[in-house]
C-alpha cells in the first residue's frame, strides 16, 4: 500500500470551474467517482466535488491500456485525482469533459456501499443516518447544510451590526434552568453536575456587564419523547438585552427572521431549487395573537385546550393552519413559563412572554425577565426550587442587574422551516435522540 497517494499533486480547478473556455489546457481535478460506464469505444465516469461535477472521458483508441484498467477498477464514491486536458464536447453535461492523462486512486471505496448517495435506491431515514458520511454527500443534504450555514452567517451579521457581543457560556452546570425539560446528569469529579439546558441564567447576568449579548451554542435536554422536532442535543441562538422588555426583543426577533428568510431566498436560490422548496419571506410586523385568542380560535376550529395548559402538538398544528406563516403567541399563563419570567403588571396570572411559531411549530420563546431578587426568590419557591441552589445567580440580582429581556431560537428548527424538511434529524449533521448516539 502506498501511503502518500496524493504526493505533491494538487487540485488546480473545482469541477465546475472547468469550462469549455479552458479547452486545450491541462488541469487537475479531485473528487468522488460516480457511475463508471463503458460504451465500447470509450470509457467514462462522473467526477463530483463540492462545486458540482465533470465528466472524465477516455477514448480507448487514444489512452493507454494501464489507464483503461485503472478506470475499470474504480468503485463508486472512491476518492480520485485526475490530470488531463480540457475538451469542449457537446454531448457531455455542461459541454465540457476531461481527457485524462493520469488517474490517481487516492482511496478506493469498498463496495457494496451501505447507501447510494445518488438516491437511486431509496433508503429510510434511519439507514441514512447510520451511514451519515455517505448520506451527507447527497445534493439534498449539501443544500440543507449550505442553507444552515447561511442562517448562521446572517444571524451573526444581523446581531453584530446591532451592537451585540457574541459570548460562550459554560455547558457544564450545577443547576437546572428550564424546570420543564429534564437534565442530563454527568459525573464531575466528586460531585454530580449537569449538561446545560439553556444559557439562560448566564446570559441574563451578562446583560449587566455587556448590555446586549448573543450566543449560538448547544443545549442538552433529556426529552424522552420521539418527535420530528425534538433532539437531545440542539443548537440554540440566544439573545439577552439590558434595559429592554418583551416587545423590544420581539422586534429584534422579527427583524432577524425576515432578514434570515430573505438572505436564504436570495443567496441560496440553487439550494432551495435542489430541495424543491419555494420559500416565502414573512412580512413585518408578524401577527401577534394572545394566548386567550389562540384558545378561542382553536375552540371555534373544534380543538379545546383548557386554560393554563401549553398548546399540545395537534392544537399547535391546528393553530398553524388557522393563522398561517410565522406569528407570535403572547400573554401566556405565568404558571407554564419558567421561574425567571416577569408577570404582567396589570394581570399577574399572565406572563410577559411570547413564543414565535411557524406553521404550528415553536421556533422561539422569550420575554421580559425578573431582575428583582425578592420576586425571583418567590417564583423559584413557587416552582418548588430551592433559592439556595441559585445563590451565585441571585448575587448578580443584588448587584444592580438591569431590567432585561431576551429569547432563545432553535437553529435546527429554523433550518427545518427554511428548507421545508419535516424531520429535525435531517437538519443536524449527527443528530442525538433517545436511540441514537452514533455516528
Ligand atoms: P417545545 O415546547 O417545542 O419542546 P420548549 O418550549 O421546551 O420547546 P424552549 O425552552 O422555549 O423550548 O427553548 C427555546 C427554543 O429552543 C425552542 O423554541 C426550540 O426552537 C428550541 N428547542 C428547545 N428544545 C429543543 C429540542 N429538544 N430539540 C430541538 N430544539 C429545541
Ligand atoms: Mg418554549
Amino acid at each position: 500500500m502506498k501511503l502518500d497517494e496524493l504526493g505533491n499533486l494538487r487540485r488546480t480547478h473545482l469541477s465546475t470551474e472547468v469550462t469549455a473556455q479552458l479547452a486545450g489546457k491541462e488541469i487537475v481535478a479531485m473528487g468522488r467517482v460516480g457511475d463508471v460506464r463503458d460504451l465500447g469505444g470509450i470509457k467514462f465516469f462522473i467526477l463530483s466535488d463540492i462545486s458540482g461535477s465533470i465528466q472524465v472521458t477516455a477514448p480507448k483508441a487514444k489512452v493507454g491500456k494501464k489507464l483503461l484498467t485503472k478506470i475499470d477498477g474504480l468503485t463508486q464514491e472512491s476518492a480520485v485525482a485526475v490530470r488531463g486536458k480540457v475538451v469542449a464536447a457537446k454531448q457531455a453535461p455542461r459541454g465540457v469533459e476531461i481527457f485524462p492523462s493520469e488517474i490517481r486512486v487516492l482511496n478506493l471505496a469498498s463496495v457494496p456501499l451501505p447507501l447510494d448517495p445518488r438516491g437511486r435506491v431509496k433508503a429510510n431515514l434511519d439507514t441514512r443516518l447510520d451511514a451519515r458520511a455517505l448520506d451527507l454527500r447527497r445534493p439534498e443534504s449539501l443544500a440543507i447544510f449550505k442553507i444552515r450555514h447561511q442562517v448562521l452567517q446572517s444571524v451573526r451579521n444581523h446581531l453584530v451590526s446591532r451592537g451585540f457581543i457574541e459570548v460562550n457560556t459554560p455547558k457544564i452546570v450545577a443547576t437546572a434552568t428550564e424546570s420543564g425539560a429534564a437534565l442530563f446528569p454527568i459525573s464531575y469529579f466528586e460531585r454530580e453536575a449537569f449538561l446545560s439546558q439553556s444559557p439562560q441564567l448566564y446570559k441574563e447576568v451578562l446583560t449587566g456587564c455587556f448590555d446586549r449579548v448573543f450566543e449560538i451554542g448547544p443545549i442538552f435536554r433529556a426529552e424522552e419523547h420521539d418527535t420530528p422536532r425534538h433532539l437531545n442535543e440542539a443548537i440554540s441562538i440566544d439573545i439577552e438585552v439590558a434595559y429592554a422588555a418583551a416587545e423590544d426583543v420581539m422586534k429584534i426577533l422579527e427583524d432577524l427572521i425576515v432578514e434570515v428568510f430573505s438572505d436564504v431566498k436570495r443567496k441560496c436560490a440553487e439550494e432551495l431549487k435542489t430541495l424543491n422548496h419555494k420559500l416565502e419571506v414573512p412580512k413585518k410586523p408578524l401577527q401577534r395573537v394572545t394566548y386567550d385568542e389562540a384558545l378561542e380560535k382553536l375552540e371555534r376550529g373544534g380543538v379545546k385546550v383548557p386554560w393554563g395548559e401549553d398548546l399540545p402538538t395537534p392544537a399547535g398544528k391546528k393553530l398553524g393552519e388557522l393563522i398561517g406563516g410565522a406569528y407570535f403567541v403572547v400573554d401566556w399563563p405565568l404558571k407554564i413559563k419558567p421561574f425567571y419570567t416577569m408577570p404582567k403588571e396589570d394581570n399577574p396570572k399572565l406572563a410577559q412572554a411570547f413564543d414565535l411559531m411557524h406553521k404550528g411549530i415553536e421556533l422561539a420563546s422569550g420575554g421580559t425577565r425578573v431582575h428583582q431578587e425578592a420576586l425571583l426568590v418567590k417564583q423559584l419557591k413557587q416552582k418548588g426550587l430551592n433559592p439556595q441552589n441559585f445563590e451565585s445567580h441571585l448575587q448578580s440580582h443584588r448587584a444592580g442587574l438591569p431590567p432585561h429581556a431576551g429569547w432563545g431560537l432553535g437553529l435546527d428548527r429554523l433550518t427545518m422551516t427554511l428548507t421545508a424538511i419535516e424531520n429535525i434529524r435531517e437538519c443536524v449533521l449527527f443528530p442525538r435522540d433517545r436511540k441514537r448516539l452514533t455516528p
